[in-house]
């Protein structure tokens, strides 16, 4: 099959191009994004400007973060996006969100993610979360179904427990692959992801939780206690109230963020 897009650019897979080519979805994304001016607003991957151009139309300015170099040069030169955006031309995994951030005002960060990329991204975009009002992302369903997975469950995972620790994780649409041009061989889902103002379970530091989390995971078939060895002894289990014979994916946020802020106290 040709990936030619009807607008004339040969969709990089490498850079995970999928463009979206649905009135109906794209104006259900832009109502849930619900732009405005007392906000930060900024996309990812914005490619030809898809989702860009209906939010554009709803706001004075638009900070844009995008790879394709090509793609760069076709919003710069497009006479109503040209003037309203702010490119960052780079790659978004690297980029320094909180050059960003402007006194007063919280972020709106929105997009069609390239799946490739979208898990780091969202760990690396969790380090601003601060600073971010809310985030729409485009993702594979697969990935959405991980974000919001209870505990107990086959999706429940080291990417749900840090996702569930600084957000409230909410599925907002599913949407097909005839979506998208080309369409790509997954169905896809968008998530609104909130972060919290004030964290329900707060963890003393973030990298004792991403430790704890990793070691974890690791083995999903092994059960914490062999997991977690090198960390906590059996002591430590009962002391925190947590079953050591579980597996890793049947404990709670609450209960991972207990049992590194035990590490934080060592
Ligand atoms: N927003 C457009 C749409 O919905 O039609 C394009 C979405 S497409 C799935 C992903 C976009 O992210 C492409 O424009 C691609 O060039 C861009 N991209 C890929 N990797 C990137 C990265 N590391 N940093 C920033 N943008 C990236």
């Amino acid at each position: 099959m040709s990936n030619k897009v009807h607008l004339g650019h040969h969709a990089r897979k490498r850079f995970g191009q999928n463009f979206l080519n649905d009135d109906a979805i794209i104006g259900r994304i832009v109502a849930a994004i619900s732009p405005d001016n007392d906000h930060t607003m900024v996309e990812i991957g914005p490619g030809l400007g898809a989702i860009t151009e209906p939010v554009a139309e709803k706001i004075d300015c638009l900070n844009v973060v995008e790879l394709d170099k090509d793609l760069v040069a076709r919003l710069t030169s497009h006479p109503f996006l040209g003037p309203k955006l702010n490119i960052h031309q780079g790659d978004a995994l690297k980029f320094d969100f909180g050059q960003l951030v402007e006194e007063g005002k919280s972020m709106k960060v929105f997009g069609n993610l390239p799946y490739n990329i979208s898990t780091p991204l969202m760990f690396h975009l969790f380090e601003y979360a601060e600073h971010i009002e809310n985030m729409h992302f485009m993702l594979q369903k697969e990935v959405v179904l991980r974000l919001s997975a209870a505990p107990g469950t086959k999706a429940y995972g080291r990417l749900t427990v840090m996702a569930q620790y600084h957000c409230q994780v909410i599925p907002v649409l599913e949407v097909p692959p005839g979506s998208f041009v080309p369409p790509p061989k997954v169905d896809s889902a968008v998530v609104r992801l909130v972060p919290y103002k004030d964290n329900p379970h707060p963890c003393q530091d973030l990298a004792k939780l991403h430790h704890v989390t990793s070691t974890a995971f690791n083995m999903r078939r092994k059960t914490l206690r062999n997991n977690l060895k090198k960390l906590f002894s059996d002591e430590d289990f009962t002391q925190l109230g947590v079953d050591a014979t579980l597996r890793p994916e049947q404990i709670t946020v609450a209960q991972y963020v207990a049992l590194a802020n035990l590490l934080s106290q060592r």
